[in-house]
């Protein structure tokens, strides 16, 4: 079982899209056995597979709690493709779990229950460097990071960067599995450069995968699909099918 966490401390950069086309195209295509966690507590990931955040029973808050476990709280969205949900719940974490033990093994303790029955477990994980992100980075094999293609990326490198070190501190056998573009447009100069530089910097390290901006992404969850249902000869399709086949590459080898 492969755990990778998807995390970018800056919120709007294509996490949440990216657990979830990627998951789906890992699931449906690859046929993986996939889970999808959503570990933040917008719920924008539970929101996007349609379910409705504020009438789950369980959610992930209760599997971290120890009041359901991962088979109680999950629901199955199609054959291979699972999700733990989250609602706003999750919000009162940092401060329900501030005096507990092992406070920031909890969810690499909860998915060892499950290390047979997955093959992915993909985490969307929330905006900031908290102890839920804590948490996820302590359980993963891998670190995803969407990167918004923008002038403010070069200035978020250094916080990446951190990131980076924190997460060797904290759990020394996770690789940073890749940092991929998001929201490219290669009309704008600007993006051109910004690209330019990142790949400077990072090397091998940035997918070659780029996912570009395109409208269909944002249209399909308000609609409860994935870009694939939505509208499958999109660019954005065909990213997230390409980032898939990457990713596969990447955590395989
Ligand atoms: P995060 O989880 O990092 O906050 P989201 O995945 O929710 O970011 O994306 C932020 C918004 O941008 C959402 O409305 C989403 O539908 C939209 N979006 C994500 N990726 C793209 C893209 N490549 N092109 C256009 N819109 C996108
Ligand atoms: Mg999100």
């Amino acid at each position: 079982m492969y755990i990778c966490a998807i995390a970018n401390q800056k919120g709007g950069v294509g996490k949440t899209t990216t657990a979830h086309n990627l998951g789906v195209q890992l699931a449906r295509n690859a046929k993986k056995r996939v889970l999808l966690l959503d570990l933040d507590a917008q719920g924008n990931l539970s929101d996007a597979c349609g379910l409705d955040p504020q009438t789950l029973e369980y959610t992930v808050f209760d599997v971290l709690a120890g009041n359901a476990s991962i088979a109680e709280a999950k629901s199955t969205l199609e054959a291979g493709l699972d999700i733990l949900p989250a609602n706003i719940r999750l919000a009162e974490a940092e401060l329900a779990f501030a005096g507990r033990m092992g406070r920031e093994n909890l969810l690499k303790k909860a998915l060892a229950s499950v290390a047979g029955e997955y093959d992915y477990v993909l985490i969307d994980c929330p905006p900031s460097l908290g102890l839920l992100t804590v948490n996820a980075l302590n359980a993963a094999n891998g670190l995803l990071v969407p990167v918004q293609v923008e002038y403010y990326a070069l200035a978020g490198l250094a916080l990446i960067r951190q990131t980076a070190d924190l997460v060797r501190d904290l759990n020394p056998d996770l690789e940073i599995l890749g940092l991929v573009l998001t929201f490219f447009d290669a009309r704008k100069t600007l993006n051109k450069d910004v690209a330019a530089a990142l790949a400077d910097e990072w090397g091998d390290t940035l997918f070659s995968t780029r996912i570009r901006d395109n409208v269909s992404l944002a249209e399909a969850p308000s609609n409860g699909q994935d870009v694939y249902r939505y509208r499958k000869n999109s660019y954005g399709a065909k990213d997230y099918a390409a980032l898939a086949e990457e990713f596969l590459k990447r955590s395989e080898g």
